[in-house]
């Protein structure tokens, strides 16, 4: 067993508010600057919805020419020379300007010279690329003026119809993403001027802005389409997972100033040598539970032999991150079936449970009447397990009991009453 460290992020869905404060401080520290006025390493998405860049998660457009081998590695399919070369100059399969959003500012100046006339001048939006004016179609989180309700864009009309909208069952919430920073980053081995890397102490995945050649593989075998073009540089840009401030000993630029204080850092130990074993099991239904299999307790006696610095293995220990993901199973990955091994983790949301006792006369807060509500949660189970456990509702049903159960729990011993824990939660007593 060979025991890395990983930098890993929890995300507790129940607290993202959307306010899009870590979108707008993370803009201003990494991409305030011409070329990425269209990136948002950090992007707020509502769902259900398209995301950033619209239809990311339809894997099959940017298939094309690559596929996977038998370690789960990326790599460009059989054909002659001539067809990598040309999959390589070509590359169609990334998503265009209009998947992203052209970025626009407003024309400001109009508002005050504008001649005279019976019409309040505007300030017209002004395309930052070209400097003409532009007709707004889509941006960034667009889902969220549009609430997911049924659209006459054929996209939103399909989304709409698959989770089954009415008015009165409509749902949302928000989904905050980030590079996933991948225990097998698909983005690393599509690179051929090997610019991608994924640092050993820490397992963050950089771009070598000297290395990169500009040839935008990394955007297209990225599935999360967490790799961006700088079009001033001609260079990749992504996620550094503020490694500045990280190696400091501060959170990064996101997680210290979102509002709902929702973001947990740390550090997960897991085994290296079981990375393309887990990456390549044979059913994506599988693919969480191998994950998890990966990870290392930081108590465990191997880890003080490992050759760790000191400081990961108290980092690993005094971390929230390995309790939340595998101790409880609170935590789940984003698109398991990717085949990356992401290591951004999302606590799915439990909030309109209370709704779903709405009228029955149960009480919210006991823990039983929850168990029976998340069967009728308005957020419908195999959404969330389309999203974070290939399609298996299991692990999400078991999250959520345990979510319900904490709460019960904790809601009882602040009241001054006898907290009772279900044994279905699969919560020992004395952990909480
Ligand atoms: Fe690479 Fe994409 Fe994974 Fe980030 S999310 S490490 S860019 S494959
Ligand atoms: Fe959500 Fe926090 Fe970002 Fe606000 S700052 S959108 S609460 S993740």
């Amino acid at each position: 067993m060979r025991i890395m460290a990983q930098i890993a992020m929890v995300m507790n869905l129940d607290k993202c508010i959307g306010c899009h404060t870590c979108s707008v401080t993370c803009k201003q520290t990494w991409t305030n600057r011409p070329g990425v006025e269209y990136v948002w390493f950090n992007n707020v998405e509502t769902r259900p919805g398209q995301g950033y860049p619209r239809r990311y998660e339809d894997q099959e457009r940017w298939r094309g020419g690559w596929t996977l081998d038998r370690k789960g590695r990326l790599k460009p399919r059989a054909g002659g020379r001539l067809r990598k070369l040309l999959t390589i100059f070509a590359n169609p399969l990334m998503p265009s300007i209009q998947d992203y959003y052209e970025p626009w500012t407003y024309d400001y100046e109009n508002l005050t010279r504008a001649p005279l006339s019976d019409d309040v001048p505007v300030a017209p939006p002004r395309s930052l690329l070209s400097g003409e004016p532009t007709a707004i179609e889509w941006s960034a989180n667009w889902d969220d003026d549009l609430g997911g309700d049924p659209s006459p864009d054929p996209v939103l009309a399909e989304v709409s119809e698959q989770v089954k909208l009415s008015f009165e069952e409509a749902f949302m919430f928000y989904l905050p993403r980030i590079c996933e920073h991948c225990l097998n980053p698909s983005c690393v081995a599509s690179c051929p001027s090997g610019a991608l890397y994924k640092r050993e102490e820490d397992g963050i995945v950089l771009v070598d802005q000297d290395r990169c050649r500009g040839w935008r593989m990394c955007v297209t075998g990225c599935p999360y389409k967490k790799v961006y073009f700088n079009h001033k540089t001609g260079k990749a840009e992504k996620c550094t997972f503020c490694f500045p401030r990280v190696e400091v000993g501060l959170p990064t630029v996101c997680s210290e100033t979102c509002v709902g204080r929702l973001r947990y850092l740390g550090v997960l130990l897991y085994d290296a040598d079981r990375v393309a074993e887990a990456a390549a099991v044979p059913d994506e239904r599988d693919l969480y539970e191998a994950q998890l299999d990966l990870f290392v307790d930081p108590d465990d006696p191997a880890v003080a032999t490992a050759g760790l610095p000191a400081e990961w293995v108290e980092a690993a220990r005094r971390s929230p991150v390995y309790d939340l993901v595998k101790r409880y199973r609170i935590a789940l990955p984003l698109h398991p079936e990717y085949r990356t091994l992401p290591m951004v983790w999302y606590v799915p949301p439990l909030s309109p449970v209370v709704d779903a006792l709405a009228g029955t006369g149960h009480d919210g807060e006991d823990a039983v009447n929850l168990f029976a509500a998340i069967d009728a949660l308005r957020i419908p189970i195999g959404y969330l397990a389309g999203l974070f456990t290939a399609g298996d509702p299991a692990p999400v049903t078991a999250a959520l009991r345990r979510l319900a159960a904490m709460r019960s729990y904790m809601r009882a011993v602040n009241l001054g009453r006898t907290p009772v824990l279900p044994p279905e939660a699969g919560l020992p007593e004395e952990e909480l």
